[in-house]
C-alpha cells in the first residue's frame, strides 16, 4: 500500500526530499499543494518536477482517500463513503450547521470494540488508518463541500485510541498553523473509555475535547452493551476521567445512547447522576439510531425528557444531540454495510 502523502509533516516532507536529491523548497510546494490547496491529483501540482513526481508516486499517494458514494439526509448531513489505497472504504460525515460545519472522520476500517448498537462494532475490524487518510477525509469533505470545515468530531467508524499515535499524529496535522488551522478545542475525540489512551491524552497538553461513551451508569449492564466493560470497567473508567479533568483543567463529555426499555429509566439516570455530580463533566444524550444488526429503539420523546430532568435536577450539565448530530451517529458504519451489502 502507497504511503498518504497527507499523513507527512512538513520536517517529513523535507526528508522525503532530501531522499530523493531535490530541494528543500520542492517540500514547502509540495506541502502547500497537499494541506493548504488540498490536491489529490499529481497532475494539478503544476510547479513541482515531473520526473520528480513520477518517482514519488510509485511508494506515495496524494489521493489517500477518494469519493466512493454519496448520501445526503433530511437534516443535510452528508455521508461519504471514502476510498482507501487498498480498496477498503471508510465513512466520512459533514454535519452542517448555520454558522459552520463539523467533519466526523473515521480511524479505524471496522471497530474491534463489538459494542451491540453499532453497526461498525458489528461488522468486524480491518486495520487501523494512518495519519494521512485521516486528514485526507478532511480535505475530501473540503473539496466536495467547497469549504474548509470548522470543527473535527473523531466519532466516525473504529475507536480512536485503539490507533492512538495515528490519530493524534493527524490531530497535529490538522492543528497545523501551516495547513488547515483546524483550532484544537475544535477537535473532539470520542472513546469508547480505553484507559490507556485517556491517561495519555492527559500529558499531551493538547486542548481538544474529550468525550467518553459510556452508555450505562453500572457495570452490569454497560457489560451487555459494550464489551469493553470488561477490560476497563466503569468504576475505573470514571476514575480515570475524574484524573483527566483535574490534570487538565478540562471538562468530559459524557456520551449516552438512550436504548428504548434498556438504559433510559429514571432510576438510571439518577445512578448516573449520583456518579457525575461534582464532577466537571457534561452528559450528551442521543437517541440511538436505528441498525440492521440490533433489534433496540430510540425511546420515546417523553422518557428521553424524563431522563434529561433528572440529570438536570440533579446538578449534571445535559444536551440532548439534535436530529443532525443524530445523523453523526446513523452514520456510524451505516453507509458502509448498505454498500457493501
Ligand atoms: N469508537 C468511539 C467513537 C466512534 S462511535 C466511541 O465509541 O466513542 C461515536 C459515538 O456513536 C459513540 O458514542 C457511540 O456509542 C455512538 N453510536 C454508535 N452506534 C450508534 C447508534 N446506532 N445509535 C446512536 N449512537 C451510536
Ligand atoms: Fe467501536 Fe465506537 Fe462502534 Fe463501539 S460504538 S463498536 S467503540 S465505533
Amino acid at each position: 500500500m502507497k504511503i498518504a502523502l497527507q499523513g507527512l509533516l512538513p520536517e517529513e516532507l523535507a526528508a522525503l526530499c532530501r531522499e530523493t536529491g531535490q530541494p528543500a523548497f520542492r517540500a514547502k510546494q509540495l506541502w502547500h499543494w497537499l494541506q493548504v490547496q488540498g490536491v489529490s491529483d499529481w497532475g494539478q501540482m503544476g510547479n513541482l518536477p515531473g520526473a520528480w513526481k513520477q518517482r514519488l508516486a510509485a511508494t506515495h499517494t496524494p489521493a489517500a482517500a477518494v469519493l466512493a458514494a454519496d448520501s445526503r439526509d433530511a437534516g443535510g448531513t452528508r455521508k461519504w463513503l471514502a476510498r482507501l489505497d487498498d480498496g477498503e472504504t471508510v465513512e466520512t460525515v459533514l454535519i452542517p450547521a448555520r454558522d459552520w460545519t463539523t467533519v466526523c472522520l473515521s480511524t479505524q476500517v471496522g471497530c474491534k470494540m463489538g459494542c451491540v448498537f453499532c453497526a461498525s462494532g458489528q461488522c468486524g475490524f480491518a486495520r487501523n488508518l494512518s495519519a494521512g487518510e485521516m486528514v485526507a477525509q478532511v480535505h475530501l469533505v473540503a473539496a466536495v463541500a467547497g469549504r474548509r470545515p470548522d470543527n473535527v468530531v473523531y466519532m466516525g467508524m473504529g475507536e480512536p485510541f485503539d490507533n492512538y499515535a495515528e490519530v493524534l499524529k493527524s490531530i497535529r496535522l490538522l492543528n497545523h498553523p501551516d495547513g488547515l488551522k483546524i483550532g484544537a478545542r475544535r477537535i473532539t475525540i470520542s472513546t469508547s473509555g480505553v484507559i490507556p489512551g485517556i491517561e495519555r491524552l492527559a500529558d499531551e497538553g493538547l486542548q481538544v475535547e474529550l468525550s467518553v461513551s459510556l452508555h450505562a451508569p453500572n457495570s452490569k449492564l454497560r457489560r451487555s452493551l459494550m464489551p469493553i466493560e470488561n477490560k476497563y470497567p466503569l468504576a475505573d473508567l470514571l476514575a480515570a476521567c475524574r484524573e483527566y479533568t483535574v490534570k487538565t483543567k478540562r471538562f468530559v463529555t459524557f456520551e449516552y445512547t438512550l436504548i428504548d426499555g434498556v438504559n433510559d429509566s429514571t432510576g438510571l439516570a439518577e445512578e448516573l447522576a449520583g456518579h457525575l455530580r461534582k464532577f466537571s463533566c457534561r452528559v450528551n444524550l442521543i437517541p440511538l439510531s436505528p441498525v440492521e444488526e440490533y433489534a433496540g429503539r430510540a425511546p420515546k420523546r417523553e422518557a428521553i425528557e424524563s431522563f434529561q430532568r433528572v440529570l438536570a435536577g440533579r446538578g449534571v450539565s445535559v444536551t440532548l444531540r439534535d436530529s443532525k448530530g443524530q445523523g453523526v451517529n446513523a452514520a456510524c458504519g451505516q453507509l458502509r454495510r448498505r454498500t457493501l451489502s
